[in-house]
């Protein structure tokens, strides 16, 4: 029998890849010290394509349009 906890955490899972793009579903499987690499990089306006180029030598794969859109809010993440 599942316990409640893991039922609730599957259920979460679902909900967040729903709703939210490719790019934030990337960044929760990033370490906490990538996360930050990334969030600073973001903030100080790196190229979207060397950022996609980092990630991909890293090992994950994400798109120049799914970084630009997650960026620029474009894409289907909830807004805060
Ligand atoms: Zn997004």
């Amino acid at each position: 029998m599942m316990a409640l906890e893991d039922a609730i955490n599957e259920r979460l899972d679902k909900v967040f890849s729903i709703t939210v793009c490719a790019f934030a579903k990337l960044f929760v499987k990033l370490s906490k010290e990538d996360q930050e690499t990334l969030t600073v990089a973001l903030q100080k306006g790196i190229a979207t394509r060397t950022l996609v180029e980092s990630l991909a030598k890293e090992g994950y794969k994400i798109g120049n349009e799914t970084l630009n859109s997650h960026r620029y809010g474009r894409c289907r993440c909830p807004k805060a």
